[in-house]
């Protein structure tokens, strides 16, 4: 029983945070004057249990899903989160099941991730330079403990490896040559993403934002690339790559060029509220619905409700109007 949106968009991808927590503290997320030790994350008990995310992820994949991306916060942070990979692998229909880390643990977890069922990582590194990556990651951790998780994720098969590199005027932009060198002809993608204006707490500022069409212009000019087709309906990332076969490179334009049309997505938040957008300021509390003893039909019956009643077009109606709006912060509601 698939289902569409208002828009007509169908439901292929879900984002699942397990854990709001993450031992980075990335001055564009989750930046320290907020994320300090008087923060109130989730508490244990108010998330959801791996029983409950499974009867969740099983609703949606009835009613189209077909990717799924465990996130956060940082995933690896959620205790035994091999078992709930375990579990996940083992649902019908599936044709991926991902995680995107900020790569600090993954030297040491990435052969258990891969004997767990899971297919393969995404891994945030913002900089090949350790003065300007810590500045960022705000935490002093450098580049080489990424590198080193990125190593182990390939060894371990959990390949192939997308690297996001969050672009931010001013502070990592003279790092975009350096990092597309150190990973052209290395079998991995790195996607550079526009700095967005995703929750309240970040201070973003639309100067602050560069531009993916300059990017393209930069790597072009230092290495020759082409652009390459989409590989499917609702792909994020625009896909170019280098000239000389060494592999490709992704833009995700968020800001620049919104794909609202296309976007498939959806996100349950660590304590299981459902948003349809990235930039949502409301979800649907299916915990609630979980506790409160409904069967998989009235499960169901809601994740219905909920995609079916879906407008969301953030991003192609930016303005100096939806700045205000108090949005879910990301690291709430799963990157
Ligand atoms: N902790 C994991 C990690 O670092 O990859 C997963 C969660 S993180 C919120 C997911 C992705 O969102 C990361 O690649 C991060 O860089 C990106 N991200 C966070 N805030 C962003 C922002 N304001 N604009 C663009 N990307 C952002």
């Amino acid at each position: 029983m698939s289902v569409s949106d208002t828009l007509g968009r169908p439901v292929r991808d879900l984002r699942i945070s397990v854990t709001d927590r993450c031992n980075f503290r990335c001055t564009y997320c989750m930046p320290k004057e907020i994320f300090h030790h008087g923060y109130e994350f989730v508490e244990r008990g108010e998330l959801l249990s791996f029983e409950e995310i499974d009867r969740v992820v099983r609703s949606f994949v009835r009613h189209g899903v077909r990717k799924l991306r465990l996130t956060g916060g940082e995933p690896l942070l959620r205790k035994g989160i091999e078992g709930l990979i375990a579990q996940l692998a083992l649902i019908p229909d599936v044709e991926d099941l991902t995680l995107t880390t900020n790569g600090a643990l993954l030297d040491r977890k990435a052969p258990d991730l891969a004997a767990a069922g899971l297919h393969r990582v995404t891994v945030s590194l913002d900089s090949m330079d350790d003065t300007v990556f810590m500045a960022m990651n705000d935490v002093d951790f450098g580049v080489q403990g990424v590198l080193d998780g990125i190593a182990a994720a390939a060894t371990a098969g959990l390949a192939p490896i997308k690297i996001n590199m969050v672009v931010k005027r001013g502070v990592n932009d003279g790092s975009i040559l350096d990092m597309a060198r150190h990973f052209k002809g290395s079998g991995h993608t790195i996607r550079f993403i526009e700095y967005m204006d995703v929750g309240t707490t970040n201070g973003w500022r639309l100067d602050d934002v560069v531009p993916a069409r300059d990017i393209i212009e930069m790597l072009d000019r230092e290495f020759g690339i082409e652009p390459v087709d989409p590989s499917y309906r609702g792909e994020v990332a625009q896909r170019w790559r280098y000239r000389d076969g060494t592999g490709e490179v992704g833009v995700i334009t968020s800001v620049t060029q919104p794909f609202c049309g296309d976007c498939t997505r959806a996100r349950l938040s660590a304590e299981g509220v459902v948003y349809t957008c990235l930039f949502a300021t409301s979800g649907t509390d299916l915990r609630a619905v979980l506790r409160a003893g409904a069967s998989d039909e009235m499960l169901d019956e809601v994740v219905s409700g909920i995609w079916t009643n879906r407008a969301d077009r953030y991003s192609e109606t930016r303005s100096s109007q939806t700045a205000g709006l108090h949005k879910v912060e990301m690291s709430y509601l799963g990157g």
